[in-house]
């Protein structure tokens, strides 16, 4: 199943580049308590909605996806994870230009770590990303956004795909420059997720998917998630061996080679198998 939020928050599900408007399944949630439990609210009850979801869809009317405005389809995400250095060609060119990348960040990815986005840098494709800082290189990095959907402490690599509730297309946009990643790639607009949600049944094999990303029509990076160092399951269980995962938490899983700059009035088009396309434009923050 493909959800997504969309237009005046609206809940939608997309089936065959039509958008259904299934709002009404969000009655199935139990009422907001406070202090809230931690996650967001609707993948920690996915499997209720998705039930609700079928049952009103009958009765759903519905809009073309070229004529919606996708917003991020994790609505409140505790925390995105980031996961550096993930692909043999993205580390080549990072290590061959480190007027750019800098020799900060040293070692292979286990020796790095893994790095937190502020959740506020989270948007959706239609809102694009504004770039705060002009006189300062802003890239692109395209990659494979993996969905928690149940809550995970300390889970073994051959547990972990389980706790996945779906995938989506990442951003992990990025501020070049000396400082912590964690700041550079937190700017606001700096994470976008979209264009909807595909549940982890419906994806098949997530460690074999092709991506893409092109700016003004031109590809820039290409891969498979087949080639990432440190697959999605290790990810997971490295993750969680930190910190407790709550539903809603976002990895994005790394970037391959291409990353380049990107500048206002730009459009970026964003391409994985099995998941979708989403075009996200590049404004400057004065509009
Ligand atoms: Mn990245």
């Amino acid at each position: 199943m493909n959800i997504c939020w969309y237009d005046q928050q609206q809940l939608g599900v997309v089936i065959d580049a039509m958008v259904y408007d299934v709002s009404a399944a969000l009655e199935a949630l139990p009422p907001a308590l406070y202090p809230a439990a931690p996650g967001d609210m609707l993948i920690a009850h996915l499997d209720v909605v998705r039930e609700a979801i079928t049952r009103v869809l009958p009765g759903a009317t519905a809009k073309p996806i070229d004529a919606v405005r996708f917003l991020s389809p994790v609505a409140n995400p505790g925390k995105i994870i980031g996961v550096p250095v993930n692909y043999a060609d993205h580390v080549a060119e990072a290590n061959a230009d480190q007027a750019t990348f800098t020799d900060r960040y040293k070692g292979n990815i286990t020796e790095q770590g893994l790095f937190l986005k502020a959740a506020s840098s989270l948007v959706g494709p239609a809102e694009g990303v504004s770039l705060r800082f002009p006189e300062r290189l802003s890239h692109h990095e395209m990659e494979l956004g993996v969905v928690i959907g149940k809550t995970a402490a300390n889970v073994s690599q051959a547990d972990a795909m389980s706790y996945v509730a779906g995938y989506a297309i990442a951003l992990d946009m990025t501020v070049r420059g000396p400082e912590d990643r964690s700041l550079r790639k937190s700017v606001d607009s700096y994470a976008v997720l979209g264009p909807w949600l595909v549940t982890a049944d419906a994806i098949g094999n997530a460690q074999k998917l092709d991506i893409k990303l092109s700016v003004n029509g031109e590809v820039r990076q290409q891969a498979s998630t087949a080639e990432m160092i440190i697959g999605i399951a290790e990810q997971i269980a490295w993750a969680s061996s930190y910190y407790t995962l709550h539903p809603g938490d976002i990895i994005m899983s790394g970037t391959c080679a291409g990353v380049g700059q990107v500048l206002p009035g730009d459009i970026m088009q964003c391409e994985i198998e099995n998941v979708g396309s989403m075009t996200v434009a590049v404004k400057s923050e004065q509009g």
